[in-house]
């Protein structure tokens, strides 16, 4: 299961900070998932729970943030959120582009850690 594999990887991350900070708590990882990823939400909550069953983590929080695909438009010489993942378009106006600036995000942004 390809979402078991990235929670455990996520796992492992925040193990090691916590660790380097001395083993402290950590209450929640905060993720950003880009919508280009390959990776579901809900998947990867429930290899998450899975993964943290009965572990130090069983406690820990994850929380996603979802990141929508933004793509840079020439037309509009500015960065513009596509009308759908089938239609790379500008939805300003409508010239298509995949020149994709957020949506393949797949990390760890912020921990919250504990005492
Ligand atoms: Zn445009």
């Amino acid at each position: 299961m390809h979402e078991l594999s990235i929670a455990m990887s996520i796992l492992e991350l925040a193990e090691e900070e916590a660790e380097r900070r001395g083993g402290v708590r950590v209450n929640a990882i905060h993720l950003k998932l880009g919508a280009l990823s390959g990776v579901d939400k809900e998947a990867l909550l429930s290899a998450y729970e899975l993964a943290t069953e009965q572990t130090a983590f069983a406690a820990c929080q994850l929380v996603v943030e979802q990141i929508p695909i933004v793509v840079y438009c020439s037309k509009c010489e500015a960065e513009r959120l596509i009308a759908s993942i089938q239609l790379f378009e500008c939805t300003e106006c409508g010239t298509p582009s995949h020149n994709v600036v957020r949506g393949r995000e797949l990390q760890v942004s912020a921990l919250e850690l504990g005492e």
